[in-house]
């Protein structure tokens, strides 16, 4: 048979009926302790299962596709999104190295980078996130990792990939994505350059709101280090929540398909909204970055910003406080549509978040756009009221 497509990949990766019985999806295994059948097999170790940590066949089902799908060597799964950087930074990184991570950050991998990599002696250097190429300037011999974020998740800049990856790799330094906006559908790092890719596997591969999980999936280069530290450090993802991951995945390309679709059509309808002074939106042709976008994605998913022009903050309440199908909330990727503001400006060091308005993140979830519009507009007619 010839390569799968990525559609049936999403039904066929990490699943094997046939050494279960027949049944379709695996077995949920909830294990501490593994039974070693002879002093031979303690001392090799020499057996699939070693430790309950180290994962079970449950685990492996959903390492081996999400794997699979990223199109990397091997994955490793963590008790959260942050928890899958924080490993990722450790395990290749010591004291005296330099790291090099885009402004656009996600807030939280930011925090742990300017209050325990620091404390642990690495050099933290933030970049502009549009460097693309000029990142060569910034590369020094005791560079380790370069860490990109495509796009960024409030601010959305699209990072040239394959151009910062060469620098890098120039320079002896190995390069991490979170890929948590496109998910391993819409975007392929390993294809573009990168040595390890993060997910927040809380987000779409997970798409229902209700499970906390990371994982990190490496080339063969870095898998050694990758897993050892994995090990190291105790990261491990709790069998339930593997297989309501796996059961949420089996869905991915249908849902994105449609949080794309919302997406696009709600950016469009607020472009033209004159509470709106922009949308920011990597599919959408006057984004800044839509060519690399173009180049390099598959697809977009449901996750943009707006930037509202000047208004109150009774307005902006007015906006938020009474809407009917968006919730404000932050942990995206579910099936609901939500809407939360944020604030660019303080999340900076490297450049500077010139935009005046009030940034509004939303994400569009599976409900009917129509239903969604008309909650938006109803927002916008008690904004107009508040602002008398
Ligand atoms: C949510 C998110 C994370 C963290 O994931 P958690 O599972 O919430 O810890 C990391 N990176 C990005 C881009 C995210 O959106």
């Amino acid at each position: 048979m010839n390569k799968k497509k990525q559609d049936t990949l999403i039904v066929t990766a990490g699943r094997d009926p046939e050494a279960n019985f027949g049944i379709v999806n695996p077995p949920v295994y909830h294990a501490s302790t593994v039974l070693y059948p002879t002093l031979e097999a303690v001392k090799t170790r020499a057996q699939p299962v070693t430790y309950g940590r180290r994962g079970t066949p449950t685990t492996f089902a959903l390492q081996d596709a999400i794997a699979e799908l990223e199109g990397g060597y091997r994955t490793v799964l963590t008790s959260s999104g942050l928890s899958a950087v924080t490993t990722a930074l450790l395990a290749h990184l010591k004291a005296g190295d330099h790291l090099l991570i885009t402004d656009s950050a996600y807030q939280p991998s930011r925090n742990f980078c300017d209050n325990v990599l620091k404390r642990y002696g690495v050099d933290v250097e933030y970049y502009d996130p549009c460097i693309g190429a000029g990142i060569e300037k910034l590369l020094r011999p005791e560079t380790a990792v370069v860490f990109t974020e495509s796009p960024g998740s409030v601010t959305f800049e699209v990072q040239d990939l394959p151009a910062i990856s060469e620098a890098a790799h120039r320079a002896g330094a190995i390069v991490m994505v979170d890929n948590t906006w496109a998910s391993p559908l819409y975007f392929k790092p390993f294809e573009h350059g990168a040595d390890l890719s993060i997910q927040a596997v809380t987000k779409y591969l997970c798409g229902h709101s209700d499970v906390m999980m990371g994982a990190i999936t490496s080339t063969e280069a870095a898998w050694k280090e990758t897993l050892a530290d994995h090990g190291a450090l105790g990261q491990c993802a709790g069998p339930d929540d593997i297989y309501l991951v796996l059961r949420g995945l089996r869905t991915l390309s249908v849902r994105l398909e449609r949080h794309m679709e919302t997406g696009l059509a709600l950016a469009r309808w607020l472009g033209k909204r004159p509470e709106v002074a922009q949308v920011i939106h990597p599919a959408l042709p006057d984004h800044p970055d839509h060519a690399i976008w173009k180049r390099d994605f598959t697809g977009a998913s449901g996750l943009f910003s707006i930037e509202l022009r000047p208004c109150t903050e009774k307005a902006l309440a007015a906006f938020l406080d009474d809407l009917e199908l968006f919730g404000m909330g932050y942990s995206w990727g579910g099936f609901e549509s939500l809407i939360i503001p944020q604030y660019p400006k303080k999340m900076r060091t490297a450049t500077e978040w010139t935009a005046e308005g009030q940034i509004l993140r939303l994400h569009a979830g599976l409900e009917d756009v129509d239903d969604l519009i008309a909650d938006l507009e109803a927002g916008f007619e008690r904004m107009g009221k508040a602002e008398g």
